[in-house]
């Protein structure tokens, strides 16, 4: 067994959630460690720009991938410390993320109960540390491994050494360098549920639960995000198209004074983030639909693929939108997932 199988002129549209179809010069499942030393190790692979893909949930293909895909795809979920607190919990990069959350919840463990739901796999979790009902990875991040492509070695980072920041990380500045090949956790046995996020309180005394665990504040929030956001299968979608900006808190308040509903919250350094959905929701976008691209009728934050939109397509959507958001409110955008085969 070599541990990865290869695909030559790949089809990627059923590997990215926005459904639009590109192709791969070369793709690999690669199934082991060793297998990934030793793929990345050919000179063609070396030579290659590479792409390393999940799920395909926080990506644009713009156009077709002229190099190499790597999709890891080892799987495995295990304890490897423990205490009377904590629990140290390891998970292989081809996991799904949301199977980590249902075996953690369903231990009875606190760390990963507000990301329930959140497409993808664990490898990509760092990537741009992901977040959701006011909890993101940092909080239980215990280490990541990785191959470093510059080194050429197996390497295990530890959380401090990752920088994680709002959807941003080691990993993601420097994509060409790493692929994560596992994640652990550091989760704890007894801790207090974030719950005061909106209508998660709500939600789980809609569920008749009067002593919520991590198992019910993840169900909740599940239901609340099932309601909220388009399901993938059914329209294509990456979630959040846009980060919120952040911008000098002067900004914001000559902003406030001028669109008095605009929510604004804290970012530290005397900046404020701004809430990108409302702006783009103001400007008229929620619900625009031209050919098979457009903005979700549910959530303006979420560009949308009716059926055979291509990347190009939704992308030229993006740009109009960042395009009336700059000249209302003088904000740029940025969008979220990563953009293959076109400069933002
Ligand atoms: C409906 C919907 C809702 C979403 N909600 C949220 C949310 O609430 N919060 C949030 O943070 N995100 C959200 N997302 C975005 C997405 O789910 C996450 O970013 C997720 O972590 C992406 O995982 P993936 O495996 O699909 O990664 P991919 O889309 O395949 O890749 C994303 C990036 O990570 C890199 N990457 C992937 N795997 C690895 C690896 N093993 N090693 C190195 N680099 C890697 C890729 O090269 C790429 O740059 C949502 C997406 C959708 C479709």
């Amino acid at each position: 067994m070599i541990g990865y199988q290869l695909l030559e002129r790949a089809p990627l549209r059923a590997r990215n959630t926005f459904g639009v179809e590109a192709t791969a010069a070369l793709l690999a499942d690669v199934r082991s460690p060793a297998a990934l030393a030793e793929l990345l190790d050919y000179p063609l692979v070396r030579q290659s720009e590479v792409l390393i893909l999940g799920e395909g949930s926080n990506l644009l293909f713009a156009g077709d991938f002229d190099g190499v895909v790597i999709a890891p795809a080892t799987t495995g979920i295990q304890i490897i410390e423990e205490d009377a607190d904590r629990v140290r919990v390891r998970a292989e990069a081809g996991e799904r993320w949301d199977d980590l959350v249902r075996w953690s919840v369903g231990r009875g463990l606190h760390g990963l109960e507000n990301l329930a739901l959140i497409p993808g796999s664990v490898g990509a979790a760092p990537i741009q540390n992901i977040g959701a009902y006011g909890a993101d990875i940092s909080q239980s991040l215990a280490f990541v491994e990785a191959f470093d492509r510059d080194q050429h070695v197996h390497r295990t980072l530890a959380a401090a050494d990752c920088v994680l920041g709002y959807r941003d990380s080691l990993f993601k500045r420097e994509a060409q360098r790493w692929v994560v090949t596992a994640v652990a956790f550091d989760l704890r046995r007894s801790a207090d549920l974030r719950l005061d996020y909106a209508g998660v309180r709500e939600e789980i005394a809609a569920m008749g639960v009067e002593s919520p665990r991590p198992l019910h504040a993840a169900e909740a929030i599940s239901r609340i995000r099932a309601r909220k956001l388009p399901l993938p299968s059914l329209l294509g979608n990456a979630g959040s198209f846009f980060k919120n900006p952040s911008v000098p808190s002067a900004q914001s308040e000559a902003l406030a004074d001028r669109f008095a509903e605009l929510p604004s919250f804290a970012d530290g350094d005397g900046k404020q983030k701004l809430s990108a959905a409302w702006m783009i929701e103001h400007c008229g976008w929620r619900g625009f639909r031209e050919g098979d691209a457009g903005v979700a009728a549910q959530h303006a934050l979420v560009l949308v693929n009716h059926g055979h939109a291509s990347g190009a397509q939704i992308l030229s959507v993006a740009r109009r939108v960042a395009d009336s958001v700059e000249q209302t409110f003088g904000v740029a955008l940025e969008p979220e997932p990563r953009i293959i085969g076109a400069r933002w």
